[in-house]
C-alpha cells in the first residue's frame, strides 16, 4: 500500500509498503479523503512539527475494513470520521477534562495520506464517528478541523445577537464561520486578503466580508457596528472576536473594537510575537482564550454538525488530488490565494 511521508523540506515521498499486521485493538480503515491541514503545510514548506520519514496527515475518512476483537461498536463497511488522537486519560490535564493538553498520547492513528491507516485504541464516539451514507468522505474528513472550530466558537462565548469578528478564512476560519452559522449567530463578519476565500464565506452567508487590503477593518466597523464607553477606554461594540488568521498584525484593532468584558479566541498560529496595549485588555477586562485542538467532547459536536447536515463542508473543498499527485497536492494548498481545503484520496 501507499504510504506519504515527509523527508525534507518541500519533499513528499510516496512509499510502498506491506499490508499491516493487526491486533486486537486495532481497526483498519481504507482511506476515503484526507484533507491537508495547515500544519502539514508548514510541515511541507518550514520543517515544522515533522521529521523524516514521518507520515503526513491526520484529517482524513473512509472505510473500515478491520475490526479488532476488543474494538466495540463497529464494523467492516462501517464509514467513519476519525480524530486521530487518542489522549491517555490518566495524566492531570486529562484528569481537568483538558484531553486537547495531554502529553502522553496512547495510539492514535496518522499518515491518513495512504491506502490505509491503521488506528489503535480508538473508542467509537470518542475517535470513530460512524457517518450516515449521505455524508461524503470529504464532508467526514473535516472531523478534525471542524473540532479545532468548534473548541474556538466555545472559547469566544458568543452572544447569538451581537457582532462577532472572525479574522482569518482558512480551512480553521471557514468551519469557524460553519459553527457560528450553525449555531445562529446573527451578525457575523469576517475579514480575509483571499478573494477566493472571500467568496466562499459570502456563498457559505457570512453577514459581512471584508477586505483588509481595501478596507480599513477597524474604522469600518466602528462606524457601522457603533462604539462603547468603559472607564478608561472608548471602543467598538464588537463581544467576541475569532483570530484563526495568526496575523498578529490584526490584534491592536480587535483590542480596540472588542467591547468591555469581551473575549478574544486565538486559534491561528502566529509566525511572529505580537506588539498589544496591555492596558485594552486589563481596563476592559478582556478575555484572551488560546484554543489548541479539541477535546473528544469538541469532536462528538463536530461529528454530530457533520452527521445531521447542519454545516455545509462541500464548498471549502477547493481541490482533490490523487494520491499519486500529492507533491502537486501540497504544491496547491499552500497557495493561499486561491485553495481553501485541497483533499487528497487514493480512489480520486
Ligand atoms: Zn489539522
Ligand atoms: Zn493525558
Amino acid at each position: 500500500m501507499r504510504l506519504a511521508t515527509w523527508e525534507a523540506i518541500e519533499m513528499v515521498k510516496l512509499n510502498d509498503l506491506p499490508e499491516f499486521d493487526p491486533g486486537p485493538k486495532d481497526v483498519i480503515i481504507d482511506v476515503g479523503a484526507c484533507g491537508i491541514c495547515g500544519s502539514d503545510v508548514h510541515a511541507y514548506v518550514e520543517g515544522a512539527w515533522t521529521a523524516p520519514g514521518k507520515p503526513l496527515g491526520h484529517e482524513f475518512a473512509g472505510t473500515v475494513s478491520w475490526v479488532g476483537a476488543e474494538v466495540a461498536g463497529l464494523s467492516v463497511g462501517d464509514r467513519i470520521a476519525v480524530n486521530p488522537a487518542v489522549p491517555c486519560g490518566q495524566c492531570a490535564r486529562c484528569q481537568d477534562g483538558r484531553f486537547n493538553l495531554c502529553n502522553n498520547r496512547q495510539g492514535g492513528g496518522s499518515g491518513g495520506f495512504a491506502d490505509r491507516v491503521l488506528f489503535t485504541n480508538g473508542t467509537v464516539g470518542r475517535q470513530l464517528f460512524v457517518m450516515p451514507d449521505d455524508v461524503s468522505f470529504e464532508e467526514a474528513a473535516f472531523l478534525e478541523p471542524l473540532s479545532v472550530a468548534a473548541r474556538a466558537v466555545d472559547h469566544a462565548e458568543i452572544k447569538l445577537d451581537e457582532p462577532v469578528l472572525v479574522f482569518g478564512l482558512g480551512s480553521i476560519g471557514a468551519c469557524v464561520l460553519q459553527v457560528l452559522l450553525a449555531q445562529g449567530a446573527k451578525d457575523i463578519i469576517v475579514v480575509d486578503t483571499s478573494e477566493a476565500r472571500r467568496e466562499a464565506a459570502r456563498k457559505a452567508g457570512a453577514h459581512e466580508v471584508l477586505d483588509p487590503i481595501a478596507t480599513d477593518v477597524v474604522a469600518h466597523l466602528l462606524e457601522t457596528r457603533g462604539t462603547t464607553t468603559s472607564p478608561y477606554q472608548e471602543s467598538g461594540a464588537i463581544g467576541s472576536i475569532i483570530d484563526s488568521s495568526g496575523a498578529v498584525q490584526v490584534l491592536p484593532g480587535a483590542l480596540t473594537l472588542l467591547r468591555a468584558a469581551g473575549t478574544l479566541s486565538l486559534v491561528g498560529l502566529a509566525s511572529r510575537d505580537a506588539a498589544i496595549n496591555i492596558n485594552d485588555i486589563v481596563q476592559k477586562e478582556i478575555r484572551v482564550q488560546g484554543s489548541f485542538a479539541y477535546t473528544p467532547a469538541d469532536c462528538a459536536y463536530a461529528a454530530d454538525l457533520i452527521a445531521t447536515k447542519k454545516v455545509d463542508l462541500t464548498p471549502l473543498v477547493s481541490h482533490t488530488f490523487n494520491l499519486d499527485d500529492i507533491t502537486e497536492a501540497f504544491e496547491t494548498q499552500r497557495q493561499t490565494a486561491t485553495s481553501i481545503k485541497v483533499m487528497v484520496s487514493p480512489t480520486a
